[in-house]
């Protein structure tokens, strides 16, 4: 019998999501309080707020399982959900810890795995000792809600201090500011009975708190193993069932958590043409009790995020090796519209067509 799958919020995930169901005759159905405009090209949606224990419920009664394609929803909305007898996933409990960076850093420590140092502000005196504790330069972070580098303050010297104007109706966390070597994610995936499987590391770029470049497989064996088993630590933790990001900083040879994420992550879209099993399709077939698929890269793929505006796509096409990923939403500086990804098939190191490829996308920020 058809499968469906049950999808909180419809941006981009959820449609990418949604293409990777379809193909597997799989149903997705999506729930977002907000714009549901991105995934309601490609599959069903509903609009909804997710305190609305009614129209929530009538959605996940047509669902076989639940999953999410952000971080930032509800707590209380899964709770709905699991009250009646539903299945979410990833858990509730990663979940709670991956929503809240006070409670992901905090986390970490325990493990023993290494975060950039830190400390959690409600005040304008915490803030003070903080930044005297952590010394320039410095960022604040709100420990919720932040994306794409949103929420975030770079703090250079005490003038950008004195330049703050925070609301103290919330929690912050201020972060000692890393001189990292470079930028790298893992995406591993779990399934029901356990069995676990790691993508390529990835190599990220950022521009303006938000990722604009990534680049897999990134060669470097000892930065995989240690990827993979701090992966693994953590999905075990939590018997963790989907896929699972971690964003880490690269300082020598140690790897620092950055960030964690419960979903599909932007730094593994390249795996649509570049890897065997896509990161959407392992996802489900995680969530449905289905065999995982194999993980491995069929090329050197490098992906550009599409910021602000979109190139043009028979430009893009033009090259040997190069797929065109245009989101469907609203144009506006500083919005992730699509993705490019060249799978560099046939020169290994090529970095002539990779350079070429930047300077079509012009991105805006702001
Ligand atoms: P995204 O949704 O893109 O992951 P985010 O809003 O969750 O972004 P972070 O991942 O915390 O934000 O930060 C975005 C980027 O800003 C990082 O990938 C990194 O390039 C830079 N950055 C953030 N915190 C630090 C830090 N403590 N030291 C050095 N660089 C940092
Ligand atoms: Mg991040």
């Amino acid at each position: 019998m058809t499968k469906t799958v049950g999808i909180l919020g419809a941006g981009q995930l959820a449609r990418m999501l949604a293409l990777a169901a379809h193909e597997m005759g799989v149903k997705t159905i999506c729930y977002d309080a907000h714009d549901t405009s991105s995934a309601a090209a490609a599959t069903q949606t509903v609009q909804g707020s997710f305190e609305d224990q009614e129209c929530l419920l009538a959605w996940a009664r047509n669902c076989d399982v639940i999953t999410y394609e952000t971080e930032n929803i509800p707590l209380a909305a899964t709770d709905i959900l699991a009250g009646q007898g539903l299945e979410v996933y990833p858990s509730r409990r990663a979940l709670a810890m991956m929503q809240n960076r006070n409670l992901e850093k905090t986390f970490c420590r325990q493990l023993g795995i290494q975060t950039a140092e830190f400390a959690i502000v409600h005040n304008e005196a915490e803030l003070q000792d903080a930044v005297s504790l952590l010394g320039y330069p410095c960022v604040l972070k709100t420990t919720t809600l932040g994306y794409d580098g949103k929420g975030q303050y770079r703090l250079n010297d005490d003038s950008d201090l004195s330049s703050l104007s925070l609301s103290w109706d919330r929690e912050y966390i201020v972060e000692q500011w890393l001189q990292h070597d470079g930028e790298c994610s893992i995406l591993s995936v779990r399934d029901h009975d356990g069995k676990i499987k790691h993508y390529p590391l990835t190599y990220n770029q950022h521009q303006h708190g938000m990722l604009a470049y990534s680049r897999a497989p990134y060669p470097d064996r000892a930065m995989q193993k240690k990827a993979n088993d701090i992966a693994e630590r953590i999905l075990e933790h939590f018997t963790y069932v989907g896929v699972l990001a971690i964003e880490f900083f690269m300082v020598g040879d140690n790897l620092l958590i950055n960030e964690m994420a419960p979903r599909v992550h932007n730094s593994f879209h390249w795996t649509i043409e570049g890897a065997t099993t896509s990161q959407f399709a392992n996802h489900l077939r995680a969530l449905l009790h289905w065999p995982l698929g194999t993980t491995e890269a069929i090329a050197t793929s490098h992906l550009y995020n599409c910021i602000g505006q979109m190139p043009v796509c028979e430009r893009i096409l033009s090259y040997s090796g190069a797929y065109y990923h245009d989101y469907g939403k609203m144009v506006r500086p500083g919005r992730k519209l699509g993705h490019v990804t060249w799978c560099d098939f046939n020169h290994p190191g090529d970095t002539e067509i990779a350079t070429a490829l930047w300077s079509e996308i012009n991105n805006i920020y702001n």
